[in-house]
């Protein structure tokens, strides 16, 4: 019944606005409702029962079982803190990635009031008139009322990948998209009435394969799983045969895997890329999904495409050839007023061709805030203004008037329209002038002008006409476009943005290589490429159809740094992609129209234009640049690879205090239980989800440190040998040793001397004190070696974390409490240590740090050494 009304109200002037704004507020916003979430008690549920849980609640019980009801409850309690904790992250994880989701750039055409102006999807209503085009996303459910050879990809919601073709009359939905062609309908059902709606409230979330990232941290859980049951089984197995008792040998067994579990971990790592996430947004760098954070962090090649990436998309027309000599123009921005200087026969062709340019183009300019602007294609809109400094400005054809239109496509380089008896060609020259009808002196004239025009740096567009009726509508342009008359070539400028030539530089030095892979002329591409220093004098421009057929040969000639290849077709971007996966590099590609998708979708990152572009390369993308800037790339791999570094940091620090927890209980196991223990597992406990928790938050929200696009990519696992040298070679070691220092020391102050009889009582739990906070103060020490894996803190300024300077105020707070807090402070059995012992656990600070200062010293000048060259 609605559908009815709307299809009245459809008229050529569209909604008033009035109206809309009226429906807008009955029917709401054009959105999806949000997916059905998980109810948030199944997701904290969730967090109490993943696996490291179950193996805490195992311990629990058996602790309970065994009679050791204190530690049976303080490790629920550890489950449920550790549980809430968690939880908080991950919700803020999603938030700040639902955030970003609303952050991509989505208008749609519209008629309203009688004139065509973009509109916020989410603003359109029922009976709005909406103007579609090849590689638009379907906003609403629709009804076509004009339909030009329209096809529409439906596979979203029906699977079936082959476009299919829509007449005027027929409904499309929403969510499918726009092939080829173009169309008027008028909206029928809008946000949750959609058809996409009524499906996506059926299916659950479409679940990714496990990413790169996704499978280090299950390797790195399963590893540490493995490692802690397995030791605690074998010390549980050891101190049964020395002849501790069944319940010692017990806690023992807990207390090593305890320690051992990195609680905390997994979420902190989830936080720490939705923090990375946010930091990219904010440099206009949007992420579609987590992963891509550390994808970003490894890549090792990125292939991007010229217009719009590379150069500015200020597109200006500068000079025209015709059969009777060249025009040269002169004009700000899209201005339509300006300068010509030519012969007067050569002006007149000059403005035919520009009339029949604008012809054969949607894009327009307007006048707005006093300015004129460009409207759709930024060279269209660049023909328009430069018909307008020759023409009257009421020459334009009126857009009423196209019969047929053969859109652009980047396989055939050339767009048509068909007005009243004539047709209208622009295209690439070599996709033209093969076409013209012209003798051959003036043709070998046009392909001399295209070279010089191309040699400068000039995007050339060919621009042509032919007298013809309507040929009906199954006729194929290719049969149409024929014998056509030349009108002139139009030499475009489009000057390389400012921000190209450093972001190359920054790529280079992080050894990143970089290709351009152009629609363009070879020689336009090789002009623009020596302008932004991407090739040098010599180097060469290969075209898209010269590429080796063999996949082997083509990886080998791209994989080298400063290629371009031109008039590349979506099909060889395709291939590139695939060639350079096969020799191991991690690919970014960017993408703007149609037919990228299978492109994007096959580079480990997709890059996608947040102004330019199409919707089809935006959903098919990893990455949208909101700023449709090549250089943005750069910094979001700069951000990435910042971000992985993080998580490296905050895992050396994570796994540091391990040692310094399992070492007591090694000399207490190791010596048959004559050595005192000098912690327990409840103090253990306290350490990895008390004071350590928020020094790894801070480290994980460390700003890329200057050097990280000064090395080549690497993408190692996330614990490798030098992590695991600098945890339990270097910083683990000292804490320990301090720590056991700190116990003896408090020891010898209640009178205890080596080779003595240990002390019991009250000397014990004031020893256990300064272990105790040795460790605690050593993490501290530990925080700031970690915020780097070169440079000691005292070069990266103590203050330049802010978050750490917080944290660890917050660290020795908790430390207060815990040893102050007499309750606390008697369950976990310690008490303040005597001032000696306090020195000495002090000391784990200066000691910690020195320790890794000599090692980040030997690890450099063995580095040194082996760079030197051999004599
Ligand atoms: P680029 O890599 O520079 O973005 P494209 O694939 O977009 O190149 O375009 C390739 C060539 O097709 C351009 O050099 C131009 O000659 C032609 N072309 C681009 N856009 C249009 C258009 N809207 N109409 C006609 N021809 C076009
Ligand atoms: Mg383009």
């Amino acid at each position: 019944m609605d559908g009815d009304r709307t299809a009245q109200t459809a008229t050529r002037s569209g909604l008033k606005s009035s109206e809309a704004a009226a429906r807008l507020r009955r029917d709401g916003p054009n959105q999806l409702p949000a997916p059905s979430r998980v109810p948030w008690w199944r997701r904290l549920f969730a967090q109490l029962t993943h696996f490291f849980a179950l193996l805490l609640w195992f311990a629990a019980v058996l602790a309970l079982v065994a009679g050791m009801p204190e530690l049976g409850i303080a490790i629920v309690v550890v489950i449920v803190v550790n549980g809430l904790f968690a939880f908080a992250q991950q919700e803020r994880a999603e938030k700040a990635a639902d955030k970003l989701g609303e952050l991509l750039p989505t208008s749609i055409v519209v008629r309203r009031d009688g004139e065509l102006s973009p509109v916020h999807t989410r603003d359109l209503v029922v009976g709005d008139v909406v103007a579609l085009g090849g590689g638009d996303r379907v906003p609403a459910d629709l009804t076509l009322v004009v339909s030009e050879r329209c096809s529409f990809d439906e596979s979203t919601l029906t699977g079936e990948s082959e476009p299919v073709f829509r007449a005027t009359g027929t409904p499309v939905l929403a969510g499918t998209f726009v092939v080829e062609g173009e169309a008027e309908g008028v909206v029928t059902a809008t946000g949750a009435r959609t058809r996409l709606a009524g499906i996506a409230a059926l299916t659950t979330s479409v679940r990714r394969p496990p990413g790169q990232l996704d499978k280090e941290i299950q390797r790195i859980v399963r590893t540490l799983a493995f490692v802690s049951v397995g030791v605690g089984a074998v010390f549980f197995a050891v101190s049964l045969l020395v002849g501790i008792s069944w319940t010692n040998a017990f806690l023992f067994a807990v207390g090593i895997t305890v320690a051992l579990v990195p609680e905390g971990l997994l979420p902190t790592v989830t936080l720490s890329l939705a923090m990375g996430a946010q930091r990219m947004a904010r440099s206009d760098a949007l992420v579609r999904n987590l992963e891509a954070v550390e994808t970003l962090g490894a890549t090792t090649f990125i292939c991007t495409d010229k217009t719009g990436t590379l150069t500015q998309n200020q597109m200006n027309v500068v000079e025209v050839w015709t059969a009777d000599g060249s025009v040269s123009v002169h004009g700000e921005g899209y201005e339509p007023t300006g300068s010509v200087a030519g012969a007067p026969s050569a002006i007149a062709r000059a403005a035919e061709a520009g009339r029949a340019g604008v012809a054969a183009s949607k894009g327009r300019i307007v006048h707005k805030d006093g300015e004129w602007h460009p409207v759709g294609d930024p060279m269209e809109a660049a023909i328009a203004a430069f018909a307008a400094r020759l023409l009257s400005p009421d020459s334009p054809v009126p857009a009423e008037e196209v019969v047929r239109r053969f859109g652009f496509d980047p396989r055939r380089r050339r767009e048509s329209v068909i007005v009243r008896g004539q047709l209208f060609l622009k295209g690439a020259p070599d996709a033209v002038l093969p076409r013209c009808a012209a003798g051959r002196a003036l043709l070998v004239q046009a392909h001399s002008a295209v070279e010089d025009m191309a040699s400068r740096g000039l995007r050339v567009l060919a621009v042509a006409r032919l007298e013809l009726d309507d040929p009906g509508p199954d006729a194929s342009p290719d049969l149409i476009e024929r014998d056509l008359e030349l009108l002139g070539l139009l030499g475009l400028e489009d000057p390389p943005r400012t921000t190209v030539p450093r972001a190359l530089a920054a790529a280079r030095s992080a050894g990143i290589r970089v290709a351009m892979l152009t629609g363009d002329h070879p020689s336009t591409a090789h002009a623009i490429a020596r302008e932004i220093g991407l090739l040098g004098p010599d180097d060469m421009v290969v075209q898209g159809a010269d590429l080796p057929a063999d996949d082997q040969i083509l990886g080998a000639l791209l994989d080298r740094d400063g290629i371009v290849v031109s008039r590349v077709s979506p099909e060889q971007k395709l291939r590139v992609a695939k060639a350079l996966q096969a020799r191991g590099h991690i690919v970014a590609m960017t993408g703007d129209g149609v037919n990228d998708g299978p492109a994007l979708r096959q580079a480990d990152i997709g890059v996608a234009m947040g102004r330019g572009g199409t919707d089809v390369a935006r959903e098919a993308a990893d990455l949208v640049l909101l700023d449709d800037d090549f250089a943005t790339i750069m910094t979001a791999v700069e951000q990435g690879r910042a971000t992985y570094a993080n998580i490296r940091r905050f895992l050396t620090y994570h796994l540091t205090d391990n040692v310094a927890e399992l070492t007591p209980f090694a000399l207490w196991g190791l010596s048959g239980g004559l050595f005192p223990l000098a912690l327990s597992v409840l103090q253990i406990l306290c350490i990895d989800i008390g004071t350590d928790l928020l020094p790894a938050l801070a480290l994980g929200g460390e700003a890329p440190s200057k050097g990280v696009l000064e090395r080549p990519p690497e993408r190692r696992h996330l614990v490798d040998t030098s992590l695991f040298t600098r945890v339990f070679g270097v910083l683990g070691p000292t804490e320990a040793l301090v720590e056991m220092t700190a116990f003896l020391v408090a020891l010898m102050v209640a009178g205890w001397r080596p080779g003595g009889e240990f002390p019991t009582g009250s000397a014990l739990l004031a020893a256990s004190g300064a272990a105790f906070t040795a460790v605690v103060l050593g993490q501290i020490g530990t925080a700031f070696a970690c915020r780097s894996t070169s440079r000691p803190p005292w070069a990266m300024g103590w203050t330049t974390n802010r978050l750490l300077l917080w944290a660890v105020l917050a660290e020795l707070g908790t430390l207060a409490f815990f040893l102050l807090v007499t309750p606390v402070a008697d369950l976990l059995g310690h008490t303040v240590p005597p001032t000696e012992g306090f020195v000495v656990a002090v000391l784990a600070i200066p000691a910690v740090l020195l320790a890794d200062y000599t090692h980040k010293r030997v690890r450099q000048r063995r580095k040194a050494v082996g760079a030197r060259p051999v004599a």
